[in-house]
């Protein structure tokens, strides 16, 4: 096997990422695998690490932190012939569930850089940035703001988002949004818009339970009109997916969806802020090579 980057955000999961890193770093060297480690200094850093080492040559990129150090090492090696693997040891840890990656299991990850198999994932898109796991606005991405700027400060993985969620709870009511899916356009009041390539978000949400990270389609959920009882209400059927059945949650599939509304409403994409509506989320027809875990994807309609 070549020699491997090894993008590390040692800040990421809170402590997580540098207590897993010696781990990591010894079960490389257990079974040569000679990798070369980029360390993330700031915000934005992990882009332009990940860009440094497709110049330098290496075929293999790797995150190894949160969903966002991994939407800034796609964002870094996007349009390359790089193939991409992922160590999540953040918070969240949002896009590894689809494959049973759970946080922490560094060494399981590890061994899917020479035993998994590669997949081209769908690039998608918002703001000039590529995403691949849950983008959206409304609910959501306010959830996430108070998650990254207070929650995951005192609480981890889950706790963080639903001590975010609670606090949220009592600031927001559904707003009125101009919602372009493809072609068809829809007026209506609604918590959240999200635009999902993966399955999982907000720490362990399975708010896209049929989603393919390879169908050239994001799965698009509209979580329309509900008292604030009736969003508690649904809110613990996102943990497993269903929440789909519910009356006010609406489903489409599309390669574009445009959010508008009179209300500023946040935005994400990856569980990063990414600004404020109106926002497009797009397909971009280029795809991504990620080496995954073998065995496919877990959960709800699920392939083996
Ligand atoms: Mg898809």
């Amino acid at each position: 096997m070549q020699e491997i980057a090894l993008i590390v955000n040692l800040t990421a999961g809170y402590g997580r990422c540098r207590l897993k890193y010696p781990e990591v770093a010894a079960y490389l060297k257990q079974n040569k695998i000679k990798a070369k480690s980029f360390f993330t200094e700031k915000r934005g850093h992990g882009e332009e690490l990940a860009r440094q080492a497709v110049h330098e040559g290496f075929e293999m990129v790797v995150s190894m932190g949160g969903d966002g150090t991994l939407n800034e090492v796609v964002n870094g090696v996007a349009g390359s012939q790089v193939t991409l693997g992922y160590i999540p040891a953040g918070s969240g840890n949002d896009f590894g569930r689809i494959f049973g990656l759970k946080k922490g299991e560094v060494i399981k990850a590890c061994s899917v850089l020479k035993d998994g198999h590669v997949r081209a994932v769908d690039l998608c898109r918002t703001n000039g940035r590529f995403f691949i796991n849950v983008a959206g606005a409304g609910f959501d991405a306010e959830v996430g703001h108070m998650a990254n700027i207070w929650g995951k400060r005192y609480f981890s993985g889950a706790g963080a988002y639903v001590a975010s969620i609670l606090r949220q709870l009592a600031a927001f009511s559904p707003r009125e949004m101009v919602i372009e899916i493809d072609d068809q356009r829809i007026c209506t009041k609604a918590w959240a818009v999200v635009a999902a390539n993966a399955r999982y978000f907000g720490g362990g949400f399975m708010i896209a339970p049929t989603a393919e990270i390879d169908d050239g389609l994001l799965d698009v959920y509209i979580i329309g009109e509900l008292s604030k009882a009736g969003l508690l209400m649904v809110l613990p059927r996102v943990v497993t997916g269903g929440h789909v059945s519910h009356p006010a949650v609406a489903f489409r599939r599309a390669k574009r969806v445009r959010i508008s509304s009179a209300y500023a409403l946040a935005a994400q994409a990856d569980g990063e802020i990414i600004g404020r509506l109106p926002q497009e989320f797009e397909i971009t027809g280029q795809k991504i090579n990620m080496i995954l875990p073998n065995g496919g994807i877990e959960g709800v309609g699920g392939r083996a």
